[in-house]
């Protein structure tokens, strides 16, 4: 439980951030397929690499659930390289594709109706979808109200001591979720927004000068995460 202090600093961040930076209108997909890939293939990379390879399954018109199904590992493996494990997440793409066919048809529409949690738990059950993966794949490619954890929050919460070392995912989601709207939108945003933080100021060598939570207090020392 949080105390009152520590709920309006988190939405304080949330208006910040907003303000510096403005919408980030993410996920950057065309359809809920893309975006759940897209969200498989970000494991361990940057997002241009990704882009490289979610450009090379459009050009090679791969792009739908039937098509990942009937590719061969070694034809997927090929065509996502540019994303680095290549083998790894050609494994994990199909994993989440026969789950697709498996529960829901292959259509990501028909997730839309089912209960947040037992998805969640569904998709936790696919090799290779971990937790960060599985909150992306149901905020941003289907809509539901829960809030992404990734380093970049943990780094920024435990530098501005919101959360204790070694906090777990779910604790710092719920420290989100207990004190903003479960909305949809600002969940996206947010989460957005800290990656834009993260990337261009609390990298692991702090840059706090000119960040816009440099008002807040913090530790500014080196942090390994
Ligand atoms: S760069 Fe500094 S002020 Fe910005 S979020 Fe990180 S610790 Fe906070």
């Amino acid at each position: 439980m949080t105390g009152i202090g520590d709920s309006i600093r988190i939405r304080n961040f949330y208006s910040a951030l907003l303000k510096r930076y403005g919408p980030q209108d993410w996920w950057p997909a065309e359809t809920r397929l893309e975006c759940a890939t897209g969200a498989i293939l970000t494991q361990n990379t940057s997002w241009r690499n990704v882009e490289k390879a979610i450009e090379t399954l459009r050009e090679n018109l791969m792009l739908s659930a039937e098509k990942l199904r009937s590719a061969s590992h070694e034809r997927l493996a090929v065509l996502i390289r540019p994303c680095g494990y290549h083998n790894l997440k050609a494994k994990r793409l199909k994993n989440f594709i026969d789950f697709l066919f498996a529960g829901y048809g292959g259509e990501m529409e028909n997730m839309l109706a089912e209960d947040t949690g037992k998805l969640r738990k569904e998709l936790l059950s696919v090799n290779g979808i971990g937790e960060e993966t599985a909150d992306s794949i149901l905020l941003y490619a289907l809509g539901k109200p829960v809030f992404v954890v990734d380093n970049y929050s943990r780094r920024i919460l435990g530098r501005h001591r919101l959360i204790p070392e070694g906090a777990s995912y779910a604790e710092i989601q719920e420290l989100f979720v207990q004190n903003l709207p479960a909305d949809t939108e600002v969940f996206g945003e947010y989460h957005a927004l800290i990656v834009k933080t993260g990337k261009l100021h609390c990298a692991k060598t702090p840059r706090c000068e000119g960040c816009p939570l440099e008002h807040d207090p913090h530790d500014s020392g080196i942090n390994p995460i």
